[in-house]
Formats: structure tokens, sequence, C-alpha cells
């Protein structure tokens, strides 16, 4: 090891799934919608123009910020806006869990949350779920730094309702927690309506998922005005400009357009449900998702087998081979015909 290396921040990467360059897979490992965007995105890429690429974006993305102010009726310095959910996050852990005592999250969760914790040298508490794989919010009541659980959960898709969520926020008033709703538009309900009633709630989501546009890196936050301004002092000590002209123009014509994706998220469930049917007959089980993928294990086969197996014949899901998941596979839910790909791939696998 060179000598300089001593003083590297060393940091163990977040892994993301696949992006294989093959076109003719079918991609269920990453949880992208299989539909594309609201059309409301084509004009407004038509409509920049290139030579204004040449000035700085606007640093606070207020454009973007007014239209989910008005889509989510809140106001708009409740809003904090980023580069993906990922980003927003990563803000939100830099602004709010700045003690000595643990951020708490659950033991099986979005695997970004130790990774933060990491590099900005947060102590956390990885919290083991109940045998059945849900989230006891009795279990939230430690002394901590800070609070973060994803809703639905990651990569299980159980979704935990607002009586809980409550609670948790409620018994931790002297510290931030973090709602992550990457998924919530799949079925859940959003813990929103309580950013009025608590100041230490923040709720955070993406246009990655739902919305179609994890290529575009729009996500948001949404909270007390005070967490928000706290959000926007880090942001503007780190970067002032983290989003793009395009990403405003698009975040902000995309969110007017709720009717379009709440019709493909619509039909990502339909074939969801369907989907569920199909891997019970071929005999897997699952918790009851609420998000845009199943999280499924066999009862005889390895699932480590089954994802080799799925790779050979172009399928892609999700593996991680860890402890207490290592049976399960993580499948996002596509079109019908991905899916009706993935069952008579199963089948055959299997028999
Ligand atoms: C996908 C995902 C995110 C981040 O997505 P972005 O594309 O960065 O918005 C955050 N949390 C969870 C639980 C996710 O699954």
């Amino acid at each position: 090891m060179a000598e300089w290396e001593n003083k590297v921040r060393k940091a163990v990467p977040y892994t993301p799934g696949e992006q294989p360059k093959e076109k003719e897979i079918t991609k269920l490992n990453t949880n992208e919608n299989p539909y594309p965007p609201s059309p409301a995105v084509k004009e407004a890429l038509e409509e920049l123009n290139y030579r204004d690429m040449r000035l700085y974006p606007a640093p606070d993305a207020a454009e973007l910020v007014s239209a989910i102010a008005a889509e989510y009726k809140v106001k708009p310095e409740s809003v904090f806006v980023g580069v993906g959910s990922d980003d927003v996050l990563s803000v939100a852990f830099q602004t709010f869990f700045n003690s000595d005592k643990p951020v708490l999250f659950p033991e099986i969760t979005y695997s970004f949350y130790d990774v933060w914790a990491d590099i900005y040298k947060i102590p956390y508490e990885a919290i083991p779920l109940n045998n059945d794989l849900t989230i006891d919010p009795e279990d939230y009541t430690l002394e901590n730094g800070g609070i973060v659980i994803a809703n639905p959960n990651a990569p299980t898709g159980i979704f935990m309702g607002m009586d809980a969520i409550e609670s948790i926020v409620k018994a931790n008033p002297g510290s931030v927690v973090i709602i992550d709703e990457a998924y919530i538009d799949f079925g859940g309900e959003s813990c929103l309506p309580l950013i009025k009633k608590y100041d230490n709630l923040l709720v955070v989501q993406t246009f990655s998922k739902s919305r179609s546009l994890a290529g575009m890196r729009i996500g948001f936050a949404m909270g007390n005005a005070a967490l928000i301004k706290y959000m926007n002092d880090v942001k503007f000590s780190v970067n002032s400009y983290t989003m793009s002209r395009a990403a405003i123009a698009v975040g902000a014509a995309v969110v007017k357009d709720s009717e379009y994706y709440k019709g493909t998220c619509a039909k990502i469930i339909k074939t969801r449900e369907h989907a569920k049917n199909a891997l019970t007959r071929l005999g897997f089980e699952f918790p009851d998702s609420k998000a845009n993928f199943i999280f499924a294990k066999h009862s005889t086969v390895e699932a480590k087998k089954l994802f080799e197996e799925l790779k050979k014949r172009k399928i892609y899901v999700r593996y991680w081979d860890k402890p207490i998941i290592r049976d399960y596979l993580r499948i996002t839910v596509g079109t019908s015909t991905d899916m009706q790909k993935l069952t008579d791939a199963l089948t055959d696998i299997l028999k």
C-alpha cells in the first residue's frame, strides 16, 4: 500500500443491480418501471434550448419545487429536491444524523443505509425484523440518533400502516425519523399527512419507480419547513447546482401529469397480483408485497440456483448471498409479457 493510502477515506460501496448491455434480456433486477414515462417528458425535453445549457440551472430548482408542492398540497418551503432519492437521503443522513447515539434502521432494508452511515461515520444499530420479515414499531423506542425506515420495506415489499409509522414518530420527538417511500405508489398509503402534526418527520419519495424516470435522477423530500431549511443549508455547503436544467424541466412537467403514472401503477399492481398467483402455483412463498417487486422463496430449490438458471435464459432478477435473505429472489414486476416469460422459464427450470 502506498503511504498516501493511509489517509484515504475507504468505503465499501453500495452494489447496484446489474445493467447488462444486451438488448434481448428480460430485466427484472433493479425495480425499474417497464412502461415509458408520461409523454409530458418528451414535450419538456423538446422545449429545452441547448443554448441555455451554458447557464447554470436555478440553484433552488424552484420550478420543480413548486410543481411538487402543488401536486402534494404542501408549501414550497416543505419540499427539498435532489438527484434521485439517493441524493436526497444522503443529504438527510448528513444533516440529521449527527449524534453519538446510534441511528436505527431494520437489519434487512435498503442496503444503502449502512453505506451512508459508514461513510459519514454515523454510528448505527441494525434492528432485526420479526420472523415473518415485518418490522416491529416497538423496537424503535430505544435511545437513538435518528431513524430511517423504507415503507414499503425493501427488499421485502411489506407495507407498514400509518398508525405504526405514527407511533414511531411520536415516540421519538428527539430524533428525525426518515420514511423512505420509494415504492409508496404501488398500493401503500403515504404518511405525508403526518408532516403537519410532527416536525421531526421527513418523507422521501422518488420519480425513479412509479414515474418511470430512473434515468433522469429526480428525488424529493417533504417535511416541516425547518427540516427542509437544514437540508438546504447542507446542500448549499456541498454543491449548489445538483439538478440539471433537463431534470428540473422534466420533473416539473411530469409531476403535473399524475393521471398517467397512476394508470401505469395500476397496471403494475394488476400484473403483480397475477404474478403472485403464478408464483404460488410454482411453489414459491413470499410476503405480501405492496411494491413493484416480489420477494420470493421457493419451497425446495435454492434461490442461487434459480437466479443462475434464469440468467442463462436471459432473465435477470436480484439475488443477495447474505444471511437471512439468501433463500430469496427479488423479482421486479415488469409487463405481463415479462412475467409470462419469467413463469415459463421457472416452469422449465423446476420441471
Ligand atoms: C430505488 C430506491 C431508492 C432510490 O432511488 P433513486 O433512483 O435514487 O431515487 C431509495 N430507496 C429505496 C428503498 C429504493 O428502492
